[in-house]
């Protein structure tokens, strides 16, 4: 698919043809099978100050927190018992859980467990990112969220997109399966724009990817984001913002699933918290894996990254049969997810 393919696809008056193609790719490819794996959010303290989420630096409203150490690692293996096959360890820049827990854990995590973990943790030096990956960690998630450069440098002050895209690439020379994608609906963003992430992701050859909706947080300077100046877009009917945002990202999973018809896809929580059935319908137009917050009840609510999070009732068993029932309904079995074993390059 070239860039006019894809604007046709999220354009096109009946998106079903689209749908149907992309299961079959995932048939073809993968099978009707649903990898659903956990999340366990470390810390909701974050050095960074991005605009469109609740855990930047400056929401003075937010009650961080830093899960203890033994409780992550407690949690980590009750996943694994529930059916778990893939823990992903993620927390906001937290300066502290980078420079002291995160190794640990990891390393603990993979020597009393056989699932596969992934960070999903932010930007660090070289040398951190090696030193987990020496200690176990298979995959890592960074979401760049917008190819647009003028878009990226407003929404993440001080940070350049060129630097976000080196990290992915060191990631990938480290032999990490390497996860990113983008957020679908950001203030500004232009169906054009959206073309250019899913070309960007082909690009990357990512192993997962990500298509999140941007959802504006009432505690960040985008909380009422439809009254925001959008001066680069002179056509508001390009702007992901006036159309049904749950309609985009389903097409974009669609278009994803085509782009690379073996990649992991998963139906987002974010999703989830859009529409109720959002991740049961990213399942039937193409996407794989389901993610479920496993997260102590005492702290899951405070990981308030945007609004309404699909946070659910119970522990990792309850979390676990919760994913299988919607991979059900959706006509497909769950798998435990294999163990990412195999480098994509030279640590
Ligand atoms: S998006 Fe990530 S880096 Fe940015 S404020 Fe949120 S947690 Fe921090």
């Amino acid at each position: 698919l070239n860039r006019q393919d894809i604007l046709d696809a999220l354009t096109a008056p009946d998106a079903r043809p689209l749908f149907r193609s992309a299961v079959q790719a995932r048939r073809d490819a993968l099978g009707d099978v649903v990898q659903v794996r956990a999340i366990l959010e470390l810390s909701s303290h974050c050095r960074s100050n991005c605009l469109y989420c609740g855990l930047r630096r400056d929401n003075t409203k937010l009650e961080r927190y830093r899960l203890p150490p033994e409780d992550a690692l407690e949690t980590a293996r009750r996943a694994s018992a529930a059916g778990f096959g893939t823990v992903i360890l993620q927390s906001g820049e937290d300066v502290r859980e980078a420079l002291g827990h995160i190794g640990h854990l990891v390393k603990a995590i993979r020597d009393s467990t056989p699932m596969s973990v992934t960070l999903s943790v932010g930007e660090w030096p070289r040398e951190a990112l090696a030193t987990w990956r020496m200690l176990g960690a298979d995959r890592y998630l960074l979401k760049f969220e917008t190819s647009h450069d003028d878009i990226y440098r407003r929404l993440r002050p001080g940070r350049r997109l060129e630097d976000r895209l080196g990290y992915l690439r060191d990631l990938r020379a480290l032999g990490y399966q390497v996860g990113s994608g983008n957020l679908v609906g950001l203030p500004g963003q232009t169906l054009g724009d959206v073309a250019d992430d899913l070309l960007l992701m082909q690009d990357l050859d990512l192993d997962t990817w990500v298509i999140g909706p941007f959802r504006p947080h009432p505690d960040t300077p985008l909380a009422d984001v439809r009254s925001l100046p959008v001066d680069r877009v002179k056509d508001a009917r390009t702007q992901v913002l006036s159309l049904d945002l749950l309609d985009v990202v389903l097409r974009c999973v669609s278009i994803s699933r085509l782009l690379s018809p073996r990649a992991h896809i998963p139906g987002t929580t974010a999703l989830g918290a859009l529409a109720p059935e959002g991740r049961l319908r990213a399942l039937k137009v193409g996407a794989n894996v389901l993610m479920q917050d496993v997260t102590p009840a005492a702290f899951r609510a405070r990981y308030d990254i945007y609004p309404g999070r699909l946070v659910g009732d119970g522990d990792a068993w309850e979390r676990f049969g919760a994913a299988a029932r919607v991979a059900e309904e959706a006509g497909m079995t769950v798998q435990e997810c294999p163990r990412a074993v195999e480098p994509r390059g030279t640590p």
